[in-house]
């Protein structure tokens, strides 16, 4: 992997490929010059304005192509979503390493930041310390986010809930409605498709009011003292506390499954913890609470077993979300059980952990490789619904289908992006 992969490879486009065949102007107006002439009056409906909707929305629009975002909340609601935002985080607040020059994501982020990502610049302007990640304010990062939309002028964004596919009248759309697709529109892509869905299930994390953290066993230190050294909460559990932990993790009340959802797998990047504890004694010790990196100033010379870790989740430092804490248990069992955790004891929830199915389609059979449907390119598809997992992996599909999807509009076949790329 190389930092600025994504440069060279629009600066060769051009050089190599394009200008030879005198379009280089519109290649350059598509990736380098922000804005151009609006020569065309051809629109681009965007369905979803999530994290992949508001990104592919703001990519067309900066290309001088008018869009309309279709966004459902707050008319109709999701499992998750609990405002009516733009692009809000439905769990963590993280957008995991910052690191261009040794991790994936990390290099990612600055390939979308060149290409003027709008999720990127949001994320930057309203960072919360977090070690080497980037993480965020979370109302701050959509309230930045929904403010750069509806200013656009070239971004009209209506509310309501689309069920219906194509779109009348709409030339070219982009399809980003997310995980949490609502049925009826899922049932149109379905209909499309001829596919059944293809879904899988993911956890939410609680939430936790610093001001009801006992300091007097937890402390401020980020793990190998990263960042600034002291960006997250960190409660330690000897091995007695662990054990019981484990246990009562294991032991607790869990929301359980429909019958038809019997056979869904879980996202094993995101799996709840009562699920990892389930896998083995130790798995959790050796996973997000591995006691790795830190030493307790209450009790220096003895080890902890095993750690769990806060982050901070708003610019305040008000709020504090349990890493990798993500949970199915019932409301009143996480409540006891994380009351068991040492600092947490009287713990005030700002937010309860929960579990969704998600919902995503079968791309590589059913998409070209500018995420176009094979059976009817006029419809492109972005975000999480094509399969990839996670904000920024969700941004960046996005990023890429306003480009397709503008390349489109202009009658130009723009490649994707090749493998030195962080793609
Ligand atoms: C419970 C849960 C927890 C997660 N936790 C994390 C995490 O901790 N870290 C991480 O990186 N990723 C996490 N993810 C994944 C992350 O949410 C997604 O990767 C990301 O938000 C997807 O971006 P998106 O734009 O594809 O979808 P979204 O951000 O969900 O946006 C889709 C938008 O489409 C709208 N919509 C849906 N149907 C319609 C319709 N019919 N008409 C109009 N609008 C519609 C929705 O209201 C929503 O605003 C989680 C996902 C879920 C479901």
């Amino acid at each position: 992997m190389k930092m600025g992969a994504l440069t060279e490879y629009y600066h060769s486009l051009i050089t190599d490929y394009y200008r030879p065949r005198k379009l280089a102007r519109p290649i350059l107006a598509i990736y380098l010059l922000p804005v151009m002439d609006t020569a065309t009056n051809a629109s681009i409906n965007i369905i979803g304005g999530g994290l992949a909707g508001c990104e592919a929305a703001w990519q067309a629009a900066e290309a001088g192509v008018p869009v309309v975002l279709h966004e459902m909340r707050p008319q109709r609601r999701t499992d998750a979503h609990q405002t009516d935002r733009l692009s809000e985080l439905v769990c963590s607040n993280s957008f995991r390493s910052d690191d261009h020059e040794f991790n994936a994501v990390g290099l990612l982020h600055e390939e979308m930041r060149r290409c003027g990502s709008l999720i990127l610049k949001s994320a930057d302007a309203n960072r919360v310390p977090a070690g080497g990640a980037l993480a965020v304010d979370r109302d701050g990062f959509s309230g930045a986010v929904q403010a750069a939309i509806n200013d656009h002028p070239g971004i009209t964004v209506v509310r309501g809930e689309v069920t219906e596919l194509p779109l009348p009248g709409a030339a070219t759309t982009i399809i980003a409605s997310g995980p949490l697709t609502s049925p009826g529109l899922a049932g149109a892509i379905r209909n499309l498709t001829g596919e059944d869905d293809l879904a899988f299930f993911d956890a939410i994390a609680p939430i936790v009011h610093r001001h009801s953290i006992d300091f007097g066993k937890a402390w401020f230190q980020s793990r190998y003292d990263k960042g600034d050294g002291n960006d997250y909460i960190n409660c330690p559990l000897d091995a007695e506390q662990y054990r019981a932990f484990i246990e009562a993790l294991k032991l607790a009340d869990k929301v359980s499954f429909h019958e038809w959802e019997a056979s869904t797998p879980y996202f094993e990047g995101c799996l709840p913890i009562e699920v990892m504890a389930e896998r083995g004694a130790d798995t959790l010790a050796f996973g997000p609470m591995k006691p790795v990196g830190l030493t307790n100033p209450h009790n220096p010379t003895q080890k902890p077993k095993a750690v769990v870790q806060l982050r901070q989740d708003n610019a305040l430092g008000t709020l504090f979300n349990l890493v990798g804490f993500q949970t199915k248990l019932r409301h009143g069992d996480q409540v006891r059980v994380f009351r068991a955790i040492p600092g947490l004891e009287r713990a005030e929830f700002a937010r309860l952990g929960g579990l969704h199915r998600n919902t995503f389609i079968n791309s590589p059979r059913l998409l070209d490789a500018g995420l176009r449907l094979k059976s009817d390119p006029s419809l492109l598809f972005a975000g999480q619904i094509t399969g990839c997992e996670g904000y920024v992996e969700s941004a960046a599909i996005g990023l890429l289908a306003g480009r397709f999807a503008v390349s489109d509009v202009f009658g130009l076949n723009l490649a994707p992006p090749p493998r030195p790329t962080s793609r």
